[in-house]
């Protein structure tokens, strides 16, 4: 993430690298290269399907994503699931527990994904923010691979939460 870093962007110095941290000597800042982190739901209902985004932006915008995104500074991820996934349904999650972590790449940036299996309570659901369409998926219908977002990540995820279905 600090590749073509070269000025301190608090003070305008120039900026040293020493291996995955950037320092400037004139202020003192400095920051360490680091993943970005997510949280994201795959929530099913009573027939064991599952909830798909489809991305409305880039990248990867028209094709499936998880219901979810990045979290904000200093905010736990439980908090940000919530958050997440109330700005794009409308509905509010009751997360059950932690189906996983995967490691990814958003346009460039590392990113920590944490993906929690969960169950939307009552309400009607609104496609919103950045997702142009919500559809439930049975585990032997989901969309295929060349349809799912971030090159391979959302098909490994999915085929994670239906191996547990088999
Ligand atoms: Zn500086």
């Amino acid at each position: 993430m600090l590749d073509g870093w070269t000025l301190c962007p608090r003070c305008g110095n120039q900026l040293t690298h020493s291996g995955d941290v950037v320092g400037c000597a004139a202020c003192g800042f400095f920051l360490y290269a680091h993943s970005a982190v997510t949280a994201s739901a795959l929530p099913e209902d009573d027939r064991g399907w599952v909830l798909l985004a489809r991305r409305s932006h880039e990248p990867f915008r028209g094709l499936w994503d998880l219901v979810g995104g990045f979290l904000a500074e200093g905010e736990h991820p439980v908090d940000g699931l919530l958050r997440e996934v109330r700005e794009e349904t409308g509905v509010e999650l009751e997360p059950g527990r932690l189906l996983g972590i995967w490691m990814g790449d958003y346009g460039g940036r590392s990113t920590l994904n944490l993906i929690w299996l969960g169950r939307l309570q009552d309400g009607e659901l609104q496609a919103a923010d950045d997702v142009a369409e919500l559809r439930w998926f049975g585990p032997d219908e989901l969309p295929a691979s060349e349809e799912l977002a971030f090159d391979g990540l959302v098909s490994e995820i999915l085929r994670a939460w239906r191996d547990e279905h088999a």
